[in-house]
């Protein structure tokens, strides 16, 4: 099928084909007629399935015609769960939309001076794509007027929710018109994000894109198990030295320990920097600069502050530390396989994290491989639990009362990951906090969103991700 034929207006088109694209995706082919019929839309798609498109040219083909309303405020909002996922966001509209007459586009996110938006947002403006703790900030200045809102965008909802922003979303939505159209996306549809969806949207027709089987196809997944951290710091050295690696995003659990990496491997001579949620703007817009033109190879990242990051160039994501949350492995491995690219995701893992890939292969009813580098190979032999690698087993189906209330000491027991009766920032210390994977003490501090200024708030109990394995 060809853009052309989904009902869009030929200078959208236009600049969708001067982007490269040569045919719509399939939640482009879903999404893009039923958003401009007018309806309430739910999706669930996965990151890089091309749902920034599905939604922003249905809403640049309506904003090339004036607004039957008065006044100067946003047509579309865009509420995205991070900066550098509305600043892509951002991007994209402006992308698209370059061949639309007086087009307007503003990012309202937080780390950008306040002043500097509020003034863009006295003037008329057509979209803004923001994260919600600083849109509720203007709108508690009177700094933006809805009255003309025609469609609100929940773009990775299950996410925002998983940040805690879960009242920051409401207040806003209670204060856009009722006459909008509200399209939610998120990876699932279910729990929190299925009633939130039931709340703040009507009639919502349901698009359920399964994750993109060609990306799925696209990425190569294996696993290194390291004896020890000395182990793991060795293989990571070889992995980033591969001839065919072009630029690569490394995974660390904390903001300190992407730092200490960061430094540790601009030490050994990579192009190396970190990017994390205690940066400042611009520290971080920099970070993804330098990336973007080449200039970083490897990035260091955390989850929260990775999320989103779209640099094509991107051939390899090595966990350094495996994700705390089976669905962050999805997102952390959607950074490689871009734009129909090939990609490569190696999670280097200790003996005693068996369960936890377990887990993740059950999530993504995928087998990881195991793989060892001749000369680095593990002392240890890990013995594989039950199901683990298991083709078979990966896809079994999960049990009602979910996986992982085993043991107590990993992913998935009780007092552990995800368990966040506490709210963010006042769990228990978890991997990667006070003590590393490998036991020693790090005295590596704070998880993303813990402190003031990471852009996030307290998560409200009934935002409460489950352990590791329990969906
Ligand atoms: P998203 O899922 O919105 O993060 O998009 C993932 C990537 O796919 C981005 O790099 C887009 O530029 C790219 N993309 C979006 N639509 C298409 C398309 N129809 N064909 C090829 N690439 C696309």
């Amino acid at each position: 099928m060809a853009f052309a034929q989904l009902g869009l207006n030929p200078l959208v088109v236009k600049a969708v084909e001067a982007s490269g694209y040569t045919e719509p995706t399939a939640v482009q082919i879903q999404a893009i007629p039923a958003t401009l019929q007018g309806t309430d839309l739910l999706v669930s798609s996965q990151t890089g399935s091309g749902k920034t498109a599905a939604f922003m040219l249905p809403c640049l083909h309506r904003l090339d015609q004036p607004s039957a309303l008065p006044g100067r405020g946003p047509r579309v909002l865009v509420l995205t769960p991070t900066r550098e996922l509305a600043q892509q966001v951002t991007r994209a509209a402006e992308t698209y939309g370059k061949f639309l007459k007086r087009l307007r586009v503003v990012a309202a996110v937080g780390g950008a001076p306040l002043h500097v938006q509020a003034k863009l947002l006295s003037q008329p403006v057509d979209i803004v794509v923001a994260t919600p703790g600083r849109l509720i900030d203007h709108l508690e200045r009177g700094r933006i007027d809805f009255s003309r809102l025609e469609t609100l965008i929940l773009d990775e909802a299950d996410r925002m929710l998983d940040m805690g922003f879960i009242d920051d979303i409401e207040a806003i939505i209670a204060r856009t018109p009722a006459t909008r159209q509200t399209l939610l996306f998120s990876a699932t549809l279910e729990g929190v994000v299925g009633r939130l969806a039931q709340r703040v949207t009507k009639n919502a027709r349901r698009i359920e894109i399964a994750t993109a089987p060609e990306n799925k196809a696209k990425i190569e997944q294996r696993i290194h198990f390291a004896d020890d951290f000395s182990h793991k710091s060795r293989l990571l050295d070889h992995l980033l030295r591969d001839v065919a690696l072009s630029q690569a995003v490394v995974f660390t659990s904390t903001k300190k320990s992407a730092d200490d990496l960061a430094v540790q491997l601009r030490g050994e001579g990579f192009a190396a920097e970190a990017l994390h949620g205690d940066m400042n703007q611009r520290d971080r817009n920099r970070t993804l600069q330098a990336l973007r033109q080449g200039r970083t190879r490897v990035l260091v990242a955390t989850d929260v502050a990775a999320r989103g990051i779209d640099v094509p160039g991107i051939s390899h994501v090595i966990n350094f530390d495996l994700p705390r949350q089976a669905e962050d492995y999805v997102h952390r491995i959607g950074r490689t396989g871009r734009a129909g690219r090939e990609g490569i995701a190696i999670s280097l893992a200790a003996h005693f994290e068996k369960r936890q890939i377990r887990d993740i292969e059950r999530y993504t009813a995928q087998a990881i491989r195991v793989g060892v580098i001749p000369g680095l190979e593990p002392k240890a032999r890990p013995a594989r639990p039950e199901g683990f690698g298991d083709k078979r087993r990966a896809t079994a189906p999960r049990p009602a009362g979910g996986y992982g209330k085993g043991n107590g000491n990993g992913y998935g027991a009780k007092s552990s990951f995800g368990d966040r009766k506490a709210g963010f920032g006042d769990r228990k210390a978890a991997f990667g906090e006070k003590q590393s994977s490998f036991g020693e003490k790090t005295g590596y501090g704070h998880r993303e969103g813990t402190r003031p200024g990471s852009d996030k708030r307290n998560a409200p109990s009934g935002t409460k991700r489950r352990a590791y394995g329990g969906y």
